[in-house]
């Protein structure tokens, strides 16, 4: 995939750069940040039913897994966050964190019957259930779609370079969001709110945040954490297709903050 992906540099055409620049957001932006995290792993808001279908083929085209088996290896790694066992920390390096742990054997997540488990509420969904047994098509029917449409540049630009773009920015969460950034919060993993993993990803690079309150369907939370992802829940809300929108309390962010970030003469987490 990367050595086809480079190869873009060699046909660019504004109609092939276009196409992928819309790709990673209707991907990337919609489907994986919106839809696979913040909707399916975390429940953090709901949406109308048939948009969260819809979503869910828009994250499968990013060609990151079925969403049954990403919601359970997503929801694995909070559960253990930088633990023994989470399935990809950077304790065991950046380079495992970002994509190393991808071509590892995991005999959690190896088969439907052993993942399923941690993603009972989507694996009663014959929905989720079907797409994620069918996840590597929909990304060759699109292909199928751009090339009748525009031919080898815009497949190229619009598959190859765009599904390992997004690759990178998902990954990046997982890697330099759990070792480059600030901390805000006192959660007891390495997560890092990091501003230019967030520009990359729609705002999941306050992962510090994240990691302190998962249901937040809101990740950047001081005024300067621009959250795309949630200004665009926001939006959604007010058109009515979104409700329930959970956010931190501020007794919650009271008891999470980092001792260092509290003023002079408070303490950290109480006992
Ligand atoms: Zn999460
Ligand atoms: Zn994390």
């Amino acid at each position: 995939m990367h050595l086809v992906a480079l190869s873009a540099f060699w046909m660019f055409s504004w109609k092939a750069f276009w196409t992928f620049f819309v790709l990673q957001w209707v991907t990337g932006g919609l489907g994986i940040t919106l839809c696979y995290h913040r909707l399916l792993t975390h429940r953090s808001f709901k949406l109308w039913k048939p948009l969260e279908y819809f979503l869910t083929l828009c994250g499968v085209i990013a060609y990151q897994n079925g969403p049954i088996k990403w919601v359970a290896t997503h929801r694995l790694h909070h559960a253990r966050s930088d633990q023994p066992n989470d399935p990809h920390s950077p304790t065991a390096g950046f380079w495992w964190a970002h994509m190393g742990w991808l071509f590892a054997f995991n005999e959690e997540l190896d088969n439907y019957d052993r993942y399923k488990v941690y993603a009972p509420d989507l694996a009663r969904d014959p929905f989720h259930r079907f797409v994620n047994a069918t996840h590597g098509w929909y990304q060759v029917i699109l292909g199928i779609f751009l090339y009748l449409w525009g031919g080898w540049p815009v497949v190229i630009w619009g598959v190859f370079l765009r599904t390992v773009f997004v690759w990178h920015c998902t990954w990046l969460v997982n890697s330099a969001s759990h070792i480059w950034g600030y901390r805000t919060w006192a959660t007891s993993d390495q997560s890092t709110n990091n501003w230019w993993v967030a520009f990359l990803t729609y705002g999941e690079g306050w992962h510090n945040n994240h990691h302190a309150f998962l249901r937040s369907a809101r990740h950047g939370l001081a005024w300067w954490e621009i959250d795309l992802t949630y200004m665009t829940i926001r939006l959604l809300t007010a058109l009515g297709l979104a409700s329930h929108l959970q956010l931190p309390s501020a007794q919650q962010k009271a008891r999470a903050r980092e001792p260092a970030s509290l003023p002079v003469g408070q303490t950290g987490v109480a006992a």
